[in-house]
């Protein structure tokens, strides 16, 4: 396969342009960065470059992409220093971002170098198409002059946001080592015909959601490539089913252009609930640049350092706020801002900018604005949704510098209505005031949905530009599970609405006032409801939301974002916090689970090619005994004085867990330690699943964590929302047998089972895992009382009986 190899005068600019094209090649494309000088400084460096290129090279050849000027001459002489016996290197001419992100797209689907560096100078073309204007290429991915008897096939693209970037990487992916030529035209829009090979050419087709398009086939293979693209376009183009929803019209409008009265927006679902009430804008003050006297380079430099300083404040007053309200997971956004603090992508071309003169506020407004619009220019909508991240951090350091600091104020309560909301605005929301949160812009992946569904509020994002011409005090009726705004409604379907939202509320306060009640079937039969929690300050709202103790505390939290590992006494000190906020309740303390998406920053830890199948969870503890050793004594301690309980994450084999524990007796022996503490294992390798009955006699208790559980059971990376339908729909069966067999297993040697992965937070599993026999059940705390609720609805024939729905379908 085509390695690539990036050249820039940024080490991040490279690193980032690999970040990006990796989204395209995935980690099978070999792709280099080779950026910056030795030293960290701004630069090119031809050694570099040559290491870089011998990293990526391959029979296949390898082709070197550059940013500008020095990098051009910096490539020249890497390719002569090269081993004169590898591949072919071949210098591009490409624009470097998007020629590198074709470049990853068409290496992966097994082009030849030639091919590949066509695609790349090619890819300039969607953007000046999408622009309207532009020089035509002279060399774009041309398509096949004349396919002569070739076989046809017509194709309606339904996904809703057509043959977008991923379905246009699957789309030549799915041509792949087929001996056929194949051209493809949009038949609704009168585009093409273009190389279907080429993913700059299907993107300048142009294919929407709801286009036909006409795909021509011809060689010794023709029929296998057009069965390929039928499967394909039968898989919804590998889309999830949920970006399915065909685009309504656009709701009618009036002679001001708002959206007509009982006219309906439809949006991106993103936090559920329904909200009826007016229009409302939030006031955000924008900060405004003068244009005055600028200081010497030291004084702007000092001004800008301060007010980062004053906004890393900010951010942790408003990260400490979510953590609260919300929880550690949501809160991390906020980790993430003060990362972007510290960017160079942002630092770097300020401090360029106030080295030639200008003041801090200009300086660090425009390196600001020039990061967010690449962001916005990306295809990948999850990282075009990080241009709010970038907008938000900046307008925050801005509003110090220009002495008006952030501030969200809600005249009056209502409906938000915002072209997109930005994070810090999303968390300065009180519930109270802010019914929903409806945007123009926006996706269900954006940080703002991610605060609004932890929070509570209901909200739907993406309903165009339609929405920002509603007039304030318009009334609303938003539907955050239908993600629609309905504007000015008649009378009967505000009253249809509000019946259905008292209901809901009913429910869900019902749910919340008996919260506080143990966990139990309609029958009696007791399931302990605890919570999940990742730091000190989750724990006495997780019991405020009916949590009977802590199921799993990740003890990452006490590791991660220090240069250092926390001591014995540091981790003493906040474990005896968390016990005492739980107030004599149990508090299951899961051993340090770093690695994979987790590196610990004071740990050198070697590069992994796929870190979740990596040195992480006890491998790591294991190869890391100081660590792992120092955290067991700080358990133990605390163990003497109240109810704890230990376990260890990501356990294999029998051989793990008695080296585990070996540790631990060590430690306990060491300490003259005679606390009780009950020693359980996590269920989150199959192959553990699959041991339980050998593995029961040397353990107290299981948790099954059935996130990464599913992850290995089906081969489907957690975080990866193009696999959702594997890891929802189709992982229940096999997940559920798996844990059945475990409880089977355990209750043999009179084990107990828990389950501690999000399916736990869901009612209906919920009520299957208990149908298994799972005695308890630990979840984000917000979930509790929906889950005691439907405990409370079934009994142990009925849960028994959903789980057999679920197990044999
Ligand atoms: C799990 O894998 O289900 C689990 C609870 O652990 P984590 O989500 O922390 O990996
Ligand atoms: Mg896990």
């Amino acid at each position: 396969m085509v390695g690539l190899v990036i050249v820039s005068h940024s080490a991040a600019l490279a690193e980032g342009v690999v970040a990006l094209a990796r989204e395209m090649g995935g980690e099978e494309v070999a792709i280099e960065a080779a950026g910056g000088m030795e030293d960290g400084a701004i630069g090119t460096d031809a050694e570099r470059v040559r290491g870089a290129i011998g990293r990526a090279r391959s029979d296949d050849g390898v082709l070197v992409l550059m940013d500008l000027g020095s990098a051009l001459m910096s490539a020249e002489i890497a390719v002569e220093m090269a081993d004169p016996d590898g591949g072919p290197i071949l210098l591009s001419d490409a624009p470097l971002v998007e020629g590198a992100v074709a470049a990853a797209a068409s290496a992966r689907g097994g082009a030849t170098l030639d091919e590949v560096a066509r695609e790349a100078r090619g890819a300039i073309r969607m953007k000046s198409e999408q622009l309207g204007g532009g020089e035509p290429d002279p060399d774009p991915a041309q398509p096949p002059a004349d396919l002569g008897s070739a076989q046809q096939l017509r194709l309606l693209v339904e996904n809703r946001l057509g043959l977008h970037a991923r379905p246009a990487a699957r789309f030549v992916g799915a041509l792949r080592g087929l001996d056929a030529e194949v051209q493809v035209s949009n038949a609704t829009q009168g585009r093409g015909p273009a190389d279907g090979r080429s993913l700059t050419g299907l993107a300048v087709l142009g294919v929407r959601g709801g286009d036909e398009i006409r795909v021509l086939a011809r060689g010794p293979e023709a029929a296998a490539a057009l069965d390929a693209l039928r499967a394909l376009a039968d898989s919804n183009w590998g889309d999830e089913p949920t970006d399915d929803r065909p685009d309504e019209p656009p709701a009618p409008q009036g002679d001001s252009g708002a959206p007509e009265a009982g006219s309906r927006l439809a949006g991106v679902a993103a936090s559920p609930g329904i909200a009826i009430g007016p229009a409302r804008r939030l006031q955000v003050p924008e900060p405004v640049v003068e244009d005055g006297p600028v200081g010497s380079v030291e004084e702007e430099r000092e001004r800008l350092d301060a007010a980062r300083a004053a906004v890393r404040c900010d951010l942790d007053a408003a990260r400490a706020a979510i953590a609260g309200r919300a929880g550690a997971a949501e809160a991390d956004i906020f980790d993430a801002h003060a990362l972007l603090l510290d960017d160079d992508a942002l630092l770097a071309p300020a401090a360029a900018a106030i080295g030639d003169g200008s003041g801090a506020a200009r300086a660090w407004q425009s390196a600001a604005a020039a990061a967010a619009a690449s962001f916005r220019a990306l295809e990948d909508p999850y990282l075009r949704e990080r241009a709010v991240d970038v907008e938000d951090v900046a307008r925050r350091v801005l509003g110090h510098l220009a002495g008006t600091p952030f501030a969200a104020v809600l005249d009056e309560p209502g409906i938000v209505l915002a072209d997109e909301l930005t994070p810090g605005e999303a968390a300065a929301l009180d519930p109270d005031r802010a019914y929903a949160i409806a945007t123009a812009r926006g996706g269900a992946t954006g940080h703002a949905a991610i605060l609004a569904r932890a929070l509570g509020i209901p909200a739907v994002v993406g309903l165009s530009e339609s929405l920002l011409a509603v007039e304030d005090g318009t009334p609303l009726v938003l539907d955050g599970e239908q993600g629609t705004v309905e504007i000015d409604p008649d009378p009967a379907t505000i009253a249809a609405r509000e019946e259905r939202r008292r209901a809901d509320d009913a429910a869900r306060a019902e749910a919340l006032q008996r919260a506080g009640e143990p966990g139990a079937l309609r029958d009696g039969r007791r399931v302990e409801v605890v919570a999940n929690i990742g730091s000190a300050a989750e724990a006495r709202p997780a019991v405020e939301q009916g949590a009977e103790g802590v199921g799993l505390l990740r003890t990452e939290f006490l590791f991660l974002d220090r240069v250092d590992p926390p001591s014995e006494d540091e981790q003493v000190a906040v474990l005896t916090e968390i016990a005492e906020a739980l107030d004599g309740r149990p508090l299951i303390v899961r051993t340090l689970d770093a690695g994979a998406d987790k590196p610990l920053p004071f740990l050198r830890q070697a590069p992994e090619a796929n870190p979740f199948l990596g040195l992480r969870g006890i491998r790591l503890s294991l190869a890391e005994p100081e660590l792992f050793r120092t955290q067991l004594r700080a358990v133990l301690r605390v163990a003497a004085e109240h109810p704890l309980k230990l376990m260890f994450p990501m356990v294999a084999t029998l051989g793990e867990l008695r080296a585990a524990r070996a540790h631990l007796d060590a430690e306990r022996a060491a300490l003259g330690s005679a606390a009780e503490l009950e020693v359980g294992v996590m269920v989150e390798v199959p192959a553990l699943a699959l041991a339980a009955a050998q593995v029961s006699p040397e353990v107290d208790f299981f948790s099954i964590g059935t996130n990464d559980l599913t992850q290995y059971t089906m081969a489907a990376e957690r975080g990866n929302a193009t696999l959702a339908p594997l890891l929802d729909a189709a992982s229940r069966a096999p997940v559920l047998r798996l844990v059945a067999a475990v409880v089977e297993a355990a209750e043999a040697h009179g084990r107990w089972v828990g389950v501690c992965g999000e399916l736990a937070g869901d009612p209906e599993a919920a009520v299957a895992l208990v149908g298994v026999g799972v005695r308890e059940l630990s979840m984000a705390a917000g979930r509790i009382p929906a889950v005691k609720a439907a405990l409370r609805e079934t009994d142990g024939e009925a849960a028994a009986a959903a789980a057999q729905r679920v197990l044999r379908p």
